[in-house]
């Protein structure tokens, strides 16, 4: 929790659930990978945590934008972002928003199919493109894999088209899926699509940029390696593969830049033991999978979770949301402990929780209100 984060909450005592959000901590986290990764131009994804306040603070310190709607790129545009530094990123777009968003002067789009290119080609003419390539997500707590990306051979195909198309054939990305714990996942990925690069390059394609997409890590309940590590792995990759012809390079952070910024304060809502023989007790809060934590899917992410009684004799829990849904379960599997003198109406924190949690958020579930947010 961060001095600033610790203030507010002790001064105001909002309503919870709440979201709050530190702003400076995402400058700090902006320009650590900016340190990190020098030669990268930085993306933030948008997705992640779309708050005005984010967006302007990055516009500031002179950051691009990865958009996946056109209501995305709205928002970075109302931020104040120039339509130059807005990608849009999504594979999967609607005709009338890839129009909107070239009539705003978005020049940069993705794509993993030759019906996504041709969509392209007839809406936005002239674009700079690039195409996604599937890469392993081995390694990722919160994968992408299979939904986007394609292969070698079909995008060697297809970007030795779009010049005919009348696009501008920019470059190749990929994702090597979200919360990515290891450094050698992007290692893998850069070896395989530079082998394209430099084959398309060679064919005569006047490629310019791979982009490295995001999956930096957060924190949560396990260590997970430094920004640095991740910077240096990269490069090292990048010098390997290209010399000293690096081509552009591109990272699409998201997580990275939000997560630890942020925390969510709920309250307890019930303890309770419902089998005296089960020493797991079930501790209830108001806050669950409908009111933002959806990434507890499958238990993916471990948040970790401080409490008034922290210190104090703990056992083991179950952890769940407030809604009657069955489904509403936040951790039941992953050996969660809390302490023993945990009751209903304490106020507890769930800590890096600034990234895929306000927007996950439903919006009358049960009746519940949605998520306040509060950034700082
Ligand atoms: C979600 C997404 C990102 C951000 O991923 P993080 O794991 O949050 O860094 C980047 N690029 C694309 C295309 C995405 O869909």
């Amino acid at each position: 929790m961060t001095p600033k984060i610790a203030r507010f909450l002790a001064q105001h005592q909002p309503a919870t659930p709440c979201l709050v959000l530190d702003i400076d901590r995402v400058e700090a986290n902006f320009r650590a990978l900016r340190d990190a990764l020098p030669l990268a131009r930085i993306y933030y994804a948008v997705k992640a945590n779309p708050a005005h306040q984010v967006l302007e603070r990055l516009v500031g310190l002179s950051s691009y934008f990865d958009a996946a709607s056109i209501e995305e790129v709205t928002a970075c545009l109302d931020a104040g972002a120039r339509p130059e530094t807005i990608s849009f990123g999504n594979t999967i777009k609607k005709v009338s928003a890839i129009r909107r968003a070239h009539e705003a002067g978005v020049t940069m789009f993705a794509f993993d199919s030759r019906e996504e290119l041709e969509k392209l080609a007839r809406n936005a003419p002239g674009a700079r493109v690039y195409c996604r390539i599937l890469v392993e997500n081995e390694g990722a707590d919160w994968p992408l894999s299979r939904k986007f990306g394609t292969t070698i051979e079909s995008a060697r195909e297809l970007m030795l088209q779009a010049g005919d198309m009348g696009l501008d054939p920019y470059g190749l990305s990929f994702h090597v899926g979200s919360q990515q714990t290891t450094t050698r996942a992007y290692e893998i990925a850069i070896g395989k699509v530079a082998m394209l690069f430099t084959d398309l390059t060679e064919a005569g394609v006047n490629l310019r940029m791979i982009n490295l997409g995001g999956g930096f890590p957060t924190r949560y309940r396990d260590e997970v390696p430094e920004i640095d590590q991740f910077g240096s792995a990269i490069m090292t990759a990048m010098t390997a593969h290209f010399g000293n012809a690096l081509p552009e390079m591109v990272v699409e952070p998201g997580r990275f830049i939000v997560g630890d910024a942020g925390l969510v304060q709920a309250e307890v809502v019930l303890v309770s033991q419902r089998d005296r023989n089960d020493p797991v007790r079930w501790v209830y809060l108001d806050i669950g999978r409908f009111g933002g934590l959806a990434e507890t899917e499958g238990e993916a992410i471990k948040y970790r979770i401080t409490t008034p009684h922290d210190g104090s004799a703990m056992g083991p829990v179950a952890i769940a949301g407030p809604t009657c849904d069955g489904a509403d379960i936040l951790y039941e599997k992953s050996n969660y402990r809390l302490p023993l003198a945990l009751t209903s109406g304490d106020r507890v924190e769930l800590l890096s929780t600034g990234a895929y949690v306000s927007t996950y958020c439903s919006t009358k579930f049960n009746g519940f209100a949605p998520l306040a947010e509060y950034y700082l």
